[in-house]
């Protein structure tokens, strides 16, 4: 078939052609990075430098301290650890919101192990609230209950800052954003806009986004930057929002209101959920504060720096959202309350929607790794199981003296495929299971 020459852009015959910043364009920039090679041997007493404290970061060193190998892990965070696994407190209320991760099921045996802790030392629970889907118009479908869905007893973010609590071989350094990585001498020297943070015999990349492939542009891992570069994330806006007053929910028979639910059919948003219920039970006589998660596709089309939201951008963004609710709880239009308080935050690198499939990345030459979610999927767990797979990955290595490398790399040259879920991750079992109930796919009472 001949091509269409007259829809073509004109060219302008005396410019160069521009390549912009291409992602392919980036990855061969990428690849022009001299390979680091570390050939002396491996201290006898190794540190891992882990940049990212998120659950892949924290599990990381948490696995590695089991094999006996001290850590420090790096970490933004202002507010404390744990990056997409959010809580928000508003003082003087308070007012509590888990604002990314909500929920999280378990598949994997190991992670089972890791729950089972968690939940006898009183850091995590089931949550037996209604959770369904919603479709606009009110019309909700409950979940059945099993698997078990679980959230942290006060909040992701106190469950993060809690897992590292009985470790003596890990030291957290927060907040730090580490800017460079610099191998000198057999060792890893990092620094935060020229403060040095220390070196390491190895070190491990928990993050991903731009930020990282910033940090990994002329590190020395041309092959390490080119798989993180092959990454592709979603953008979620999230809205906090704190009413007086229940909101008109539909229940179910028991009279069991609905607490969380994935929305069907409406563009702004994609998850909605009752922190208040969720976190301090039907009886709460606090405010009732709900996250609502917009759609991939509504992050897309909304998309702006994350750091600097125009604030006609916010208006729009908090609008489409709050009638989007109306819409899913089947309101007239401008009849649900105004929020006492609101926030908008946009999740800029929310979720990976492609994944290599390998539980993590390993380049024993510059003695570098990779773990987080995308590697496996887009879930705790998934981010769970990387940071165990990379710490016993880097613990063999470690153990073999470093003497054969080859043997020990892993996931360098692995195929990205694209990744199904829903627009806030996977939930594993959750969707196998989904018959969902129908003989309680009761209509909405609101
Ligand atoms: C809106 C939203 C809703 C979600 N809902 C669910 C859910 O209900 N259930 C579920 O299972 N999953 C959910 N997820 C996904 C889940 O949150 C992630 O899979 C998981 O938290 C990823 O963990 P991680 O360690 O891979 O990365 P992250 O949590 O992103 O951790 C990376 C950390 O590295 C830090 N960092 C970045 N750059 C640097 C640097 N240069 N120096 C130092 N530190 C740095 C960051 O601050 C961050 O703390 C959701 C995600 C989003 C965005």
């Amino acid at each position: 078939m001949s091509q269409d020459k007259s829809k073509q852009p004109m060219k302008n015959p005396r410019k160069k052609p521009y390549y912009g910043t291409s992602r392919r364009s980036v990855i061969k920039k990428s690849f022009t990075q001299e390979q680091v090679e570390f050939t002396a041997p491996i201290s006898s007493d190794p540190v891992v430098g882990i940049i990212g404290g998120g659950m892949s970061g924290l599990v990381c060193a948490l696995y590695l301290e089991k094999r006996g190998i001290k850590s420090t892990v790096f970490d933004t965070g202002i507010h404390g650890l744990g990056g997409r696994m959010g809580t928000r407190t508003i003082d003087p209320q308070p007012l509590t919101f888990d604002h990314a991760a909500q929920f999280f099921t378990v598949s994997d045996p190991n992670f089972a192990e890791m729950v089972d802790l968690w939940s006898k030392n009183g850091l995590v629970r089931q949550w037996h609230g209604a959770i369904g889907e919603l479709e606009s118009g009110g019309r909700f479908s409950p979940l059945p209950p099993s698997p078990p869905r679980y959230i942290g007893v006060n909040g992701m973010r106190p469950l993060s800052e809690s897992i590292l609590s009985e470790t003596s071989l890990v030291n957290v350094v927060r907040p730090c954003w580490v800017s460079k990585l610099e191998p000198y001498n057999g060792r890893w020297y990092l620094s935060e806009n020229g403060k040095p943070c220390g070196h390491f015999d190895a070190i491990v990349i928990a993050h991903n986004g731009k930020c990282a492939n910033r940090l990994l542009a002329s590190s020395g891992l041309p092959l390490i930057a080119r798989q993180m570069k092959r990454l592709n994330l979603s953008s979620i806006w999230a809205l906090l929002a704190a009413f007086e007053d229940p909101l008109p929910v539909p229940s179910i028979a028991s009279e069991i209101s609905l607490e969380g639910a994935f929305v069907k059919g409406i563009d702004s948003l994609s998850w909605m959920a009752n922190n208040t219920t969720k976190l301090f039970g039907s009886q709460s006589s606090r405010p009732h504060c709900w996250t609502f998660l917009s759609t991939a596709a509504f992050g897309k089309q909304n998309k702006v720096p994350q750091e600097s939201i125009p604030s006609s951008t916010a208006e729009k963004v908090k609008e489409s959202m709050l009638e989007g609710v109306e819409i899913a709880l089947g309101l007239p239009e401008n009849s649900l309350k105004k929020p006492f308080y609101s926030r908008l935050q946009l999740w800029g690198a929310a979720l990976p929607t492609n994944s290599p499939g390998i539980p993590c990345i390993f380049d024993p030459c510059g003695r570098a790794g990779i773990c987080g979610d995308w590697l496996l999927g887009s879930s705790l767990e998934s981010a769970a199981l990387s940071g165990m797979a990379l710490a016993n990955q880097i613990a063999d290595y470690i153990e073999s003296g470093g003497t054969s490398p080859d043997e020990f790399a892993v996931g360098l040259h692995n195929e990205f495929q694209p990744l199904e879920g829903h627009d806030i991750g996977q939930f594993p079992g959750l969707d196998s299971e989904k018959q969902i109930n129908k003989a309680l796919d009761l209509q909405l009472m609101t």
